[in-house]
């Protein structure tokens, strides 16, 4: 009996190693590092993927939706809409540009943005939504667009766990007006360090994206705006390039072992499983379980050799970072329900049938074990 480690790269890297060789050697002796060829190609095909016109690298997943909440002319004075649940860069990117966080609280199942949490929070001073894609499973985005449409505000994607998913078949990044991707190694399309990318459909965003994340300068040393740097340079470009042509493999695979997962878990008191909403077609970023007794079966799983994660521990409005601020007393009950009961399992593209099934047995064991101890103690 072997352990299952929560996330491995070992193996993916293994597999592609001679095109992600091919890729590094490309770069170097096309002696062109930043915002060549590479990066061009790699623009095109992952828009193509999104179906888009548009798509920009940036340096990271944080400075994608910053960039594109600038593009939007979004400041101090403007609200924006974000949800309760999520990685905490989807606040980070509001608050850091002097702009004012509304959370919204989700759905308990889905994990996602409540569109009826959202249409309370409205105000006239509010600008955007930030829908986060969390998990991998598309937040509600033809009420969430209709909401938006109505009352003329941003429809912003937080895709950056969502690489290839699709809501009504309409792929992620092409379902709002922008939206956001990470390249963070563990994402379902992984640079071998930072990178991320803003897709659109519309050129006014795309080309203010570009200006802004490349010093707010059109022609060298000619500079309109104060820009950050934040660009996606040849070698990450060059080995995601290398790595996109599988990623449709890849989330087959994920979705392949979720479906087991969910399979061999049923039917276990107290263990709630991933919901999935009708229309979305998740890509499993994560598989998330809910437990009333999430640390204790986070302890036996550790005990059993079974990596998990919690994501995420404390939501965004409990950080100490937010702890002087209104938002610091907010109360959003089902985030933090969310918070205290979530855990991840181990799903990655290249676990093997036997790593799925001592998870599924070493799970099923964990979990029955808590239930047959909470029926005791009930008795
Ligand atoms: C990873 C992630 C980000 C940030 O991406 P970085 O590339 O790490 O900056 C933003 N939002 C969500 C939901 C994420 O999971």
């Amino acid at each position: 009996m072997t352990d299952v480690p929560f996330f491995s790269l070992a193996r993916a890297h293994a597999e592609l190693r001679p095109q992600l060789d091919a890729a590094i050697a490309r770069v170097i002796d096309s002696n062109r590092l930043i915002m060549g060829r590479e990066l061009s190609a790699f623009e095109q095909a992952f828009a193509e993927a999104c179906g888009v016109r548009h798509a920009i690298g940036t340096g990271n997943g944080l400075d994608a939706i910053s960039l594109i909440l600038r593009a939007l002319g979004i400041g101090p004075g403007d609200e924006v809409i974000v949800p309760g649940h999520t990685f905490v860069a989807t606040w980070l990117a509001v608050s850091q540009l002097g702009a004012t966080i509304v959370p919204a609280d989700i759905e308990p199942d889905s994990f996602n943005l409540d569109p009826e949490a959202v249409a309370a929070a409205i105000t006239p001073r509010s600008r955007a939504v930030i829908a986060v894609h969390l998990y991998g499973q598309p937040a509600r985005a033809d009420r969430l667009g209709e909401l938006c449409r109505r009352h003329g505000l941003a429809f912003i994607e937080d895709a950056a766990q969502a690489h290839g998913s699709r809501y009504h078949g309409r792929p992620a990044g092409s379902l709002g007006l922008a939206a956001a991707f990470s390249f963070y190694p563990t994402k379902n399309l992984g640079a071998l360090g930072d990178g991320g990318a803003v897709t659109t459909d519309d050129p006014a965003i795309a080309e203010r994206v570009r200006l802004l994340g490349n010093y707010g300068s059109r022609a060298k040393y000619e500079h309109e705006e104060s820009g950050v740097n934040s660009r996606l340079d040849e070698l990450q470009a060059a080995l995601l390039g290398a790595k996109l042509p599988g990623l449709t493999a890849k989330n087959a695979r994920r979705r392949a072992i979720a479906a087991e997962l969910s399979r061999g878990l049923a039917g276990i008191p107290d263990l709630v499983l991933p919901h999935v909403v009708p229309g979305a077609e998740p890509v499993w970023h994560l598989y998330v379980v809910r437990h009333p007794l999430r640390d204790a079966l986070k302890a036996a799983l550790e005990g059993a050799g079974i990596g998990t994660l919690i994501h995420y521990p404390l939501p965004p409005h409990r950080q100490a970072l937010y702890a002087g601020t209104a938002l610091g007393r907010l109360s959003l009950p089902h985030s933090e329900a969310a918070s205290r009961e979530v855990l991840s399992l181990p799903l990655w593209p290249e676990m093997t049938d036997a790593e799925v099934e001592e998870v599924v047995a070493r799970t099923r064991a964990a979990a029955e074990n808590l239930a047959g101890r909470r029926t005791r103690r009930a008795c």
